[in-house]
């Protein structure tokens, strides 16, 4: 089957194109300054011997770059299809799917109002979703049945001890207010792969999946089911982040903005952009910024990387706690899968919950799926590459079968 998956945003669109029985990836790419003027980068074959492309093309909306897709898919030369009709179907990342949703679902008009029902929790992500799945039904017409793959749909099984606000309940029932969780296609996609390799069924296993990028969120998996996660009803909770400041004490909010004279826009332009690892350092919000910047002697920078490594351990406690122990922790994404030297710091100390300090031959490995546990230890420390477009193609590939 041949999948193609949309990541719409306001001015871009990312796609792959993808096999999910095989999970082999066919080609990908970018749209990017859609609305300004449009430019297109893409892999029109990732096998083949064609090389990657950048070239300008006028993207007024996003249905002439989802028609740039198309065209770059069936190139005669370099393209990997040989009509539009061999898409079997287009899966859509969409960002919040409110209560409504707990599952990834087929689109139809009643679908799209509700997910429109919902664009007020996610007034900057959802709007531009709900574009890219026009302009598709635009291009493709209504014979290529698309799906939608919600972030928020993996955490919908948290009970409400951990995803009720501890504010006036009637935020929650008029208002929805309440812990939604992001990321849940990652986190969903780990957590199975965990099972995988450690083959064993997921309804045996408390998991603890840590996905570490430039926005990080934790999850607690009971039994392959999200019992808690550190998101909130938006992605500025949690974990302090590239740029975002995660947890903190509301009260400082309007210290600053009384001291400042901050409008409301100012300071959560601040929360979101200004704060976090690059707030503390000052130096950058990339973690090899940071290390490079530590390992020459800048402080903050240090004490960027272990406020954000005590953030994660204290989470960790906190789930294994939630759960009554824990099987497996699980680090993926960007920083994740790629720093070594930060999982060791996370996991030092947690011997006495059965996480001996990791084997550094096999933490030193990269790319692959690696169990990075050390020697003794009861909980299995696992290193898993993310692959959200597999699992949203995967899903998609599903749903289409059952129609
Ligand atoms: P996003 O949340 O935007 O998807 P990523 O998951 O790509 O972000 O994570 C970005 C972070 O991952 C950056 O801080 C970067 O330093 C780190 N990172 C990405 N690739 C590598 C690498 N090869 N080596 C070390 N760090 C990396």
């Amino acid at each position: 089957m041949n999948i193609l998956v949309i990541n719409a945003g306001s001015s871009s669109l990312k796609y792959q194109l993808l096999d999910p029985e095989t999970g082999r990836l066919l080609a990908k790419g970018l749209c990017e300054r859609i609305g300004i003027d449009g430019k297109f980068t893409y892999k029109p074959q990732i096998e083949g011997k064609a090389e990657q492309k950048a070239i300008d093309i006028p993207m007024p909306t996003h249905s002439e770059a989802i028609g740039a897709v198309l065209n770059a898919l069936v190139d005669k030369d370099n393209g990997v299809l040989s009509s539009m009709s061999e898409i079997d179907a287009v899966g859509h990342r969409v960002v919040h799917g409110g209560e409504r949703f707990a599952s990834s679902v087929l689109l139809t008009e009643d679908v799209i109002k509700a997910i429109e029902a919902c664009n007020p929790l996610a007034p900057l992500h959802n709007p531009a979703n709900l574009i890219g799945i026009s302009a598709c039904t635009d291009v493709l017409g209504k014979e290529t049945p698309q799906v939608a793959v919600f972030d928020t749909a993996f955490h919908q099984t948290m009970p409400p001890v951990a995803y009720t606000y501890p504010i006036p309940y009637e935020y929650y029932e008029q208002d929805k207010v309440r812990r939604y969780g992001f990321h849940g296609t990652s986190h969903r996609f780990v957590s199975q792969r965990v099972a995988a390799m450690l083959g064993r069924p997921i309804e045996e296993l408390k998991v603890i999946t840590c996905h570490l990028g430039n926005g990080s969120s934790i999850a607690a998996i009971q039994g392959g089911k999200c019992v808690d996660t550190t998101m909130g009803l938006t992605p500025l909770a949690g974990l302090p982040m590239g740029t975002r400041a995660g947890d903190m004490d509301a009260g400082v909010m309007e210290f600053l903005m009384n001291k400042y004279d901050l409008s409301i826009k100012e300071m959560m332009n601040i929360l979101n952009k200004k704060s976090g690892v690059q707030g503390i350092s000052g130096v950058s919000s990339d973690f090899r910024d940071l290390y490079a910047a530590a390992d020459s002697g800048n402080v903050r920078a240090r004490l960027a990387i272990d406020v954000f490594a005590y953030s994660v351990k204290k989470y960790i406690g906190a789930y294994a706690a939630v759960m009554g122990g824990v099987d497996a922790i699980v680090f993926t994404a960007g920083v994740g899968e790629n720093n070594p030297a930060l999982r060791s710091q996370i996991v030092e100390g947690l011997a006495y919950m059965g996480v001996a300090p990791l084997n550094e031959t096999e933490n030193a490995r990269r790319g692959d799926e690696v169990d990075v546990s050390g020697q003794g230890s009861k909980v299995r420390v696992l290193v898993i590459p993310t692959n959200e477009e597999l699992m949203i193609a995967m899903d998609t590939a599903e749903i289409v079968k059952q129609r």
